[in-house]
């Protein structure tokens, strides 16, 4: 049987071995943390634990093993973003996949943790406020657990996350007002029934649950960084690591609370010597945290009217979060930014279609700030970045994703026998209308792969490449492309020579031709290819956009 002390935030007042205890005996305070005499031996025992958050149950609030509610969530994956990383000329983006927790959302794992810590205590229904992740989450465990959930949530929560909700046998309340005062309704109603209302933030369940994030991205990245593959669950050989920079999108801030204690109980430990900046990013429409952050106010002023489509994020009122949250930013760096719902749905786009990953617009966020803080220099190039990719997409909702988006193909003719082979020729052809032909002659894999992408995501062009000069300039007068991406520096003929072979042939000379190039041009060179080439960017430099506005430009002259 596992043992923990409750530290009160308020007065320091610490209770040893406290069992069901919702405030500090002392003051009454309800911000509570869990403290731990650190068990000897206990990162020897990880690789029997296995692959889920429960393989640091030695420092989780669960006295018995018994009590454990487990769907198989934590341990998620931590990959390198690779086509992100080529995109923003950042070699060092790690994204924690939390989308691959049970219900889709890093919820998962404040869940596991509250609802085992509520089998424990014996409780049979329970109460939850929640902008719509939380009441999946919830729900899917206590489903589990044989706990019956009251889950309250604001109207604005999108009725495809709700259904879920139901489908576990949780009651919905849909309270029709903000999320701050579907959190009173909640509480009231708890009180009334004298049913066990979850504590979120304040409560231990929840903190310690997010430390897990931490503790996961340190051994994973330790073994990332020896050249190891990090989801081998009973290999912890490696020294763990603390990147440069944490970054997640906020509404209540659980999540960096929690992920800050699991660093800073990493470090009291030894097993790590660093703790990393903080970048919390919220939505603009409700941003009492990056507001009060930016004006340098002690305590938050409060949002009392959210004007945001990204429900998840609609905490107008972030209490004694935000003096944390503060107080961890002022000890070890960071920032709290808001974007704009336009951003975060910009960013959306991005992920999904250059590194396959489908995010709710909550998460986007994060990444939309992530964009704004590298193109700022506030994060630098050779700092190690986490992000908390905290949820998934599904459903798409139809916003996001219009109802256009399929090719319908109808095969002529039903009644006879089979399709006439031209019909189906014709038919096929038509799936197909790319017209636009263009040519990329470039040597860098890395970087033929992200314009390639960029290219493919836009649908409407059909792409061909050639990875030297002597083979590009042979693509270019087979094909006649309608435009050529071009690389400055390449072994044997180099973008220049491409550039003059081709203004010196009469059915090549108008061809357009936009150079790419990691190369900072002399004023000679600038000269070179003056009047030449349609346009010039730098890679890494946020090229997408830019990329593709150049292109349209340069096709439709
Ligand atoms: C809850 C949630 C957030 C915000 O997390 P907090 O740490 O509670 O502020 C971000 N993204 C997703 C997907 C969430 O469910
Ligand atoms: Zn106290």
């Amino acid at each position: 049987m596992r043992t923990f002390a409750t530290l009160c935030r308020a007065c320091r007042h610490t209770e040893p071995d406290a069992r069901d205890l919702l405030s500090c005996p002392r003051c009454g305070g309800k911000w509570l943390d869990a403290a731990y005499d650190y068990p000897p031996g206990w990162q020897e025992r990880l690789g029997r634990y296995g692959a889920t958050l429960w393989r640091y149950r030695d420092l989780l609030p669960v006295r018995d093993d018994d009590n454990i509610v487990s769907l198989g969530e934590g341990w998620t994956p931590l990959t390198r973003a690779m086509n992100l990383g080529l995109m923003l000329g950042h070699p060092h983006i790690y994204i924690k996949d939390e989308r691959q927790g049970p219900t889709g959302s890093f919820k998962d794992r404040q869940a596991a943790v509250a609802i085992s810590m509520m089998k424990e205590a014996g409780v049979r229904e329970a109460v939850v406020s929640s902008t719509g992740n939380v009441a999946i989450a919830y729900s899917a465990f206590c489903a589990r657990a044989g706990v019956k959930l009251w889950a309250f949530v604001t109207s604005s929560v999108p009725a495809e996350k709700m259904r879920e909700v139901a489908l576990y046998g949780s009651e919905v309340i849909k309270v029709a007002g903000t999320y701050d005062q579907a959190k009173q309704v909640a509480a009231q109603f708890a009180a009334s029934k004298g049913l066990f209302l979850d504590q979120g933030i304040r409560g231990i369940a929840a903190k310690e649950a997010m430390k897990t994030v931490a503790y996961e991205i340190a051994e994973q990245l330790g073994s990332l960084l020896a050249g190891r593959d990090p989801m081998i669950a009973h290999d912890n050989h490696h020294p763990w690591q603390t990147p440069h920079w944490y970054l997640q999108a906020v509404s209540g801030g659980l999540g960096p609370v929690g992920v800050m204690k699991g660093f800073r109980e990493l470090r009291e430990m030894g097993l790590v010597n660093a703790m990393p900046k903080l970048a919390c990013f919220q939505v603009a429409g409700c941003a009492p945290m990056a507001s009060s952050f930016h004006k340098g106010l002690a305590t938050a002023e409060n949002v009392d009217n959210p004007a945001t489509d990204i429900t998840t994020l609609a905490t107008g009122a972030p209490g004694e979060s935000y003096q944390v949250l503060r107080e961890l930013i002022g000890e070890h760096g960071g920032t709290i930014d808001a974007v704009s719902d336009a951003e975060a749905f910009r960013a959306l786009d991005v992920v999904a279609k250059m590194d396959g990953l489908s995010v709710e617009p909550a998460t986007a966020v994060a990444f939309a700030g992530l964009f704004n803080l590298i193109r700022q220099g506030v994060i630098k190039r050779d700092e190690i970045v986490v992000i908390n990719c905290s949820g998934h997409t599904f459903p798409v909702e139809k916003h996001i994703v219009g109802e256009h988006f399929t090719r319908d193909m109808a095969l002529a003719g039903a009644a006879e026998e089979a399709p006439r082979e031209e019909g189906l020729l014709t038919a096929l052809e038509e799936l197909d209308p790319r017209v636009q032909r263009i040519a990329i002659v470039e040597d860098n894999p890395d970087a033929i792969r992200l314009i390639r992408r960029i290219l493919q995501a836009q649908g409407e062009f059909l792409i061909e490449e050639a990875h030297n000069g002597i083979d590009g300039l042979k693509l270019i007068r087979e094909t006649r492309p309608n435009l050529v991406v071009l690389d400055l520096m390449m072994p044997g003929m180099d973008g220049f020579a491409i550039v003059d072979a081709m203004k010196a042939e009469e059915t090549l000379k108008d061809i357009p031709v936009i150079v790419v190039t990691a190369k900072e041009l002399t004023a000679i060179e600038r000269r070179r290819l003056y009047g030449k080439i349609k346009g010039l960017l730098q890679k890494g430099a946020f090229m997408d956009v830019d990329l593709v506005e150049d292109i349209r430009e340069a096709l439709s002259e």
